[in-house]
């Protein structure tokens, strides 16, 4: 029987790399796409995808690093746009400026295409609602409706977009990486800096949030 094929959405931090773990787990056939779409930290989430997608054995022709310039000539993101700085405040109502106008449709629709091309099963992304602070492609409506386009205009009968952690919290994807031993001294969350956490934007407060929260060290700290 043909292994389940999952391509992963891997972008180097905590989250991705625990659905590249799960997938392991499963036994699947993983195939991962990193995408640089000129964030402010690219560099080093792809050397982190490298050395991931090195741990768990993916093969250089099932790996893909995907341009996606036009992003970053559109803006309006903290990520990607160095006239914005990456804000410190997790308590906000609003959405964060964070948020990359309409990204992760993007990404779904390229792995999509790609998913075409190999007829593979499944495309993972490891989506979090909590932690998303009200992106709206990181809500479960979101997923369920891309799922629905996904049968009325892919030529894959069976594929389906998966999002194992969205309903988890921060400290439970990073006990579930532990129990899973996970690399998570290759992981990185930083929005701003490539070298040592910054310690102050969003994504490394939650990542020391969590581990504060399950009285653990960070490998990288
Ligand atoms: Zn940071």
């Amino acid at each position: 029987m043909n292994k389940h094929k999952t391509i992963l959405l891997l972008s180097g931090g905590m989250d991705s790399l625990l659905i590249t773990a799960l997938a392991h787990q499963r036994g699947d056939d993983l195939y991962a796409l990193f995408y640089d779409y000129g964030q402010k930290t690219n560099k080093k989430e792809k050397d982190c995808f490298d050395k991931i997608c090195d741990h768990y054995k993916i093969d250089n022709n099932s790996r893909k690093v995907l341009n996606l310039d036009a992003l970053k000539s559109i803006g309006g993101s903290s990520l990607t746009d160095s006239n914005i700085d990456v804000e410190v405040e997790l308590d906000k109502k609003s959405i964060p400026n964070s948020y990359v106008p309409f990204r992760n449709t993007i990404f779904l629709s390229l792995a999509t295409s790609y998913a075409e091309t190999i007829n593979a099963n499944s495309i993972m992304i490891g989506a979090v609602l909590e932690d998303s602070l009200g992106y709206p492609d990181c809500r479960p409506e979101y997923y369920a409706t891309y799922n629905n386009l996904i049968r009325v205009a892919s030529t894959c009968d069976a594929l389906k977009v998966e999002t194992p952690i969205i309903r988890m919290t921060k400290s439970q994807i990073l006990f579930k990486c532990v129990e899973l031993k996970a690399p998570l001294e290759l992981s990185w969350s930083c929005y701003q800096s490539e070298t040592k956490p910054c310690n102050e934007c969003d994504s490394c407060l939650l990542r020391a949030k969590a581990f504060s929260e399950i009285d653990m060290n960070d490998p990288l700290l």
